[in-house]
């Protein structure tokens, strides 16, 4: 593994659902999506790792050292808003690969053994732009949202994630692997390194983003004082 075999994958995962604004396309359970999944396991069967699925679309490869042992989880997600750049989610994914191949090696050729397992996880339908909620996958994953519940969410087209999932061949059976850490390289979520000339940075914490769609009752009058008024108490809607 170098530096070229890692920007060779990378620039061949980008032509899939690329854009003519050098973006990609690949929301989730899309076709798009199918073909970046069938790449990640395509590397990890090329090397011997096991591949699962779970229950909601969350893809790994396991590589084994310390049989029963906990695992390291690396990754991020493959899938992508309609008009998405190339870089989110997919450097994080195919960094730990590479990551995880050149460990692999290591061991491999006589060098220290890691006392936990590894795993490279693409998280389902972590953008939301067809789905929503977003971070879904890793959601469900971490406990924090219901894998049935999420199952029957649909998208614009009345198609939901269980039924689109089935369609491209990723709604798994297999179990999660346990963990004992995760780490996660993404593209910055902020300004902040920029602002500050800082071309890396590690974050400790992030924000957790809670989208709602909020329905106004009302009447729509004239400019200037209107006839109902949101803000001062707990009600929301029409006030005289
Ligand atoms: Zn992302």
């Amino acid at each position: 593994m170098s530096a070229t075999s890692f920007l060779r994958d990378f620039h061949e995962v980008a032509k899939i659902g690329a854009t003519p604004n050098a973006g990609v396309d690949r929301q989730a359970a899309t076709a798009e999506d199918r073909l970046t999944r069938e790449w990640f396991r395509a590397f990890a069967q090329q090397r011997g790792w096991e591949v699962r699925v779970d229950g909601i679309g969350n893809q790994f490869a396991l590589i084994e050292f310390e049989p029963g042992a906990p695992h390291i989880l690396l990754g991020s997600h493959l899938d992508s808003q309609p008009l998405g750049g190339r870089f989110d989610g997919a450097y994080g994914v195919i960094a730990a690969l590479h990551a995880a191949d050149r460990i692999a090696q290591r061991v491999a050729a006589g060098g220290p053994r890691p006392e936990v397992n590894l795993a490279v996880v693409n998280w389902f339908n972590e953008e939301g732009g067809r789905f929503a909620p977003s971070i879904m996958g890793s959601s469900v994953f971490a406990g924090l949202m219901d894998e049935q519940q999420m199952l029957q969410v649909r998208d614009l087209a009345g198609v939901s994630v269980a039924e689109a999932l089935g369609e491209i061949g990723y709604l798994g059976t297999d179990a999660r692997p346990e963990i004992a850490g995760y780490a996660e390289i993404h593209i910055e979520q902020g300004r902040i390194l920029e602002r500050e000339a800082t071309p890396i940075g590690a974050v400790d914490y992030s924000w957790y983003t809670q989208k709602l769609d909020i329905e106004v009752l009302g009447e729509q009058s004239h400019t200037g004082q209107p006839r109902w008024l949101i803000g001062t108490t707990h009600s929301l809607g029409p006030r005289r």
